[in-house]
């Protein structure tokens, strides 16, 4: 069985707009220079980052140095949301 996420009530956002998803990018990868796989956005801040199968995995660095744990996935087509903290899914 799961952890259970309590982190919930850090979610100020909601699941951004398909168009917004289709025109996203990890701002932090294109300062750099860098290439991203997937986008993910942080759901206390609206932040945009890279996955965890990108170089960077900035989104992962903004949710752990704002202690922000909750993402969305920011791919056309994908709702999920995932804890970063507790490495479960939630709804
Ligand atoms: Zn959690
Ligand atoms: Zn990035
Ligand atoms: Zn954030």
């Amino acid at each position: 069985m799961a952890t259970p996420c309590f982190h919930k009530d850090m979610i100020r956002f909601e699941s951004p707009a398909e168009a917004d998803k289709a025109a996203g990018s990890c701002e932090d990868c294109v300062k750099i220079g860098a290439r991203w796989v997937h986008l993910r956005m942080c759901l206390t801040c609206g932040h945009v980052g890279c996955c965890d199968s990108s170089p960077n995995r900035h989104a992962r660095a903004h949710a752990m140095s704002e202690r922000h744990p909750l993402v969305t996935s920011y791919e056309p087509g994908e709702t999920w949301r995932y804890c970063f903290v507790d490495d479960v899914y939630v709804k």
